[in-house]
């Protein structure tokens, strides 16, 4: 599949989990792949396994450094037609022991740094008429769970503002669309595997069995099936599709 050839694709997270496969994918359909994150070393071994051409380190929650690795990137690769806004994170904590700080921060990265994103490169795809969002939310943007308030309300503005912006942009060739997955195995679901672990002393094998029964399919996702529907968003075939919220999550939603 080639069908993403001469574009440029920037990826946020592009080292490791979700980011990695999308980066990986978008290669393979042809598209130039920029990554940005925080750690070098696994940036660079993107770059190794021919995931992504050029990388950068940045901290989305920081707007001058994004936009100054997307300028660069661009130099480095040219315009920026597909952005993937995918850095994220998690906080688990009961409502009672979550504290406003713990919500800035949640609303910093998961929701400011899509905002950051989107302002780095929204007018220059208006202005070329042509180019792609996609927003990697959650199914924590199509309903609650109990004990990530804070990671659920980040996650539902980020569809509210792609529902928001799909129509500013609706014709001006951009199209702005989130992908939601369900619990996927990343080092994400590992983390907060280990957190149950430390505060309920159950053993992994049955709390990974409980969050892959969360899906009908009674498994947890595999980035690349991600990868895959951000592939397809990005592509010619769904310049029609925008302001859409595409739940990969084996019918939870
Ligand atoms: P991982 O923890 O495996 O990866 C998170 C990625 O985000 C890393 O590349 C990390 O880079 C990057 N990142 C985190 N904070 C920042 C920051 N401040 N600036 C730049 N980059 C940052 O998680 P996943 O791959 O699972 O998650 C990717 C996205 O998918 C997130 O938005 C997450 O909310 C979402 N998602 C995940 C699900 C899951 O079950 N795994 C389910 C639904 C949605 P670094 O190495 O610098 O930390």
């Amino acid at each position: 599949m080639d069908n993403l050839t001469g574009r440029h694709a920037l990826i946020t997270g592009g080292n490791r989990g979700i980011g990695a496969a999308i980066a990986g994918a978008l290669a393979a359909a042809g598209a130039t792949v920029s990554i940005v994150g925080r750690d070098e070393a696994s940036l660079k071994a993107q770059v190794d396994l021919g995931r992504a051409r050029a990388w950068r380190v940045a901290d989305v929650t920081d707007q001058g450094s994004f936009a100054a690795a997307a300028q660069a990137l661009a130099q480095t690769s040219g315009p920026i037609d597909i952005l993937v806004n995918n850095a994220g994170g998690a906080f688990s904590a009961p409502f009672a022991k979550t504290s406003a700080d713990d919500f800035r921060r949640m609303m910093d990265l998961n929701f400011m740094g899509v905002v950051h994103g989107v302002q780095a490169v929204l007018p220059g795809m208006v202005a070329r008429r042509s180019g792609r969002i996609v927003n990697i939310a959650s199914t924590a943007a199509l309903k609650g769970y109990a004990y990530v308030s804070a990671y659920v309300a980040a996650k539902h503005a980020v569809l509210g503002l792609t529902r928001s912006l799909a129509l500013e942009t609706a014709r001006s060739g951009v199209t702005v669309n989130c992908v939601c997955p369900g619990f996927t195995d990343t080092d994400l679901i590992a983390d907060s595997v280990e957190l149950i672990i430390q505060k309920t002393g159950r053993v992994a094998t049955e709390v990974r069995a409980e969050l892959a029964r969360a899906n009908p399919q009674g498994r947890l996702i595999q980035p690349d099936e991600v990868a895959a529907a951000v592939t397809w968003l990005c592509g010619p075939g769904a310049g029609s599709v925008t302001g859409v919220a595409l739940p990969v999550a084996g019918g939870e939603i």
